[in-house]
């Protein structure tokens, strides 16, 4: 049986990585997706493979301008939405100059990651109530971090806007219950998931080797994470089977926010 039949969901930052994955997915599963990305190009490929009725639609999260395109979108094309992955998120470290430590903060740099992370979400959650309290059973997923549980000393702005995304969606969740709207609201938290979001920390050829050998050594279940793992909390999270969920965080991290591994060894 498909687990999001007749559902209408919009995925962002869905030409690569987890997003492509969880569009890929919810597609399998019966949905109608439109996928979305400021990577046209990459985007349209990814609609393209999943074929008609999903589409492509550019969508910079940060644009109020764009979700009301988008939104305007949805209701002409599908007549509504059921499901909103809020998925688009950069780590900073190649789009902004940095530094991003608590002592240097260069705060052009923050203000940018905030932007797109946390104002990003904030836009989402707006548009996709507007959008989804029509709907009979609708669901908003926030792709937050394991970084929004835990601080990232290198990475501030990027574990403050993913923190910020962890509380927002507990607002979102209250409030819809509260006006009644049939809309469920949860945060994922990944941790160490292989995808080009790496890239620039992992480095290339035998660097890169030895980089994802030296993570997946600090991770309980010893390997770093597909997309479509974060993928199937996704569609749990979005489909039917969780329609007493809301205001939860899911985390999907190999153990990683499972407590340090710095125990005492073993006799
Ligand atoms: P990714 O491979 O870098 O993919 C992110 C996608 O989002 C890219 O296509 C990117 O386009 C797009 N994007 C960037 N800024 C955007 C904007 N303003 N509006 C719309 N789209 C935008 O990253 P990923 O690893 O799949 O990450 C997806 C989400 O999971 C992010 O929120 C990330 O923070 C979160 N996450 C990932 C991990 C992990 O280990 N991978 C861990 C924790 C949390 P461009 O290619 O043009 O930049």
């Amino acid at each position: 049986m498909l687990r999001l039949k007749n559902k209408t969901v919009l995925v962002t930052g869905a030409a690569r990585g987890i997003g492509e994955a969880i569009a890929k997915l919810f597609y399998e599963e019966g949905a109608n997706v439109v996928v979305t990305d400021i990577n046209d190009e990459l985007g349209k490929k990814v609609a393209a493979g999943i074929g008609e009725p999903s589409c492509y639609f550019h969508l910079d999260v940060r644009k109020e301008e764009d979700w009301i395109e988008v939104r305007d979108f949805v209701k002409k094309r599908y007549g509504g939405l059921d499901i909103l992955v809020n998925n688009a998120g950069i780590a900073g470290i190649l789009e902004t100059r940095g530094p991003h430590d608590p002592e240097n903060l260069d705060m052009e740099s923050w203000h940018k990651v905030h932007e797109t992370n946390l104002d990003g979400v904030a836009l989402g959650c707006k548009y996709g109530i507007q959008l989804i309290k029509n709907s009979l059973s609708g669901s908003i997923v926030n792709i937050s971090s394991r970084s929004g549980i835990i601080g990232i000393p290198f990475a501030a702005a990027y574990a403050s806007s993913k923190a910020a995304v962890r509380n927002h969606t507990k607002s979102v969740a209250l409030y819809c219950a509260e006006k009644k709207y049939p809309i469920r609201c949860n945060s994922i938290h990944p941790g160490a998931i292989y995808t080009p979001i790496w890239n620039v920390m992992l480095g290339e050829g035998e660097q890169r080797d030895h980089a994802i050998k030296v993570i997946s050594s600090e991770i309980p279940l010893g390997v770093m994470g597909e997309p479509i793992d974060v993928a199937y909390a996704a569609l749990f999270l979005a489909s039917d089977e969780a329609k007493y969920i809301t205001g939860i965080e899911i985390n999907v991290d190999g153990g990683i926010l499972a407590g340090s591994a710095a125990s005492p060894p073993s006799k």
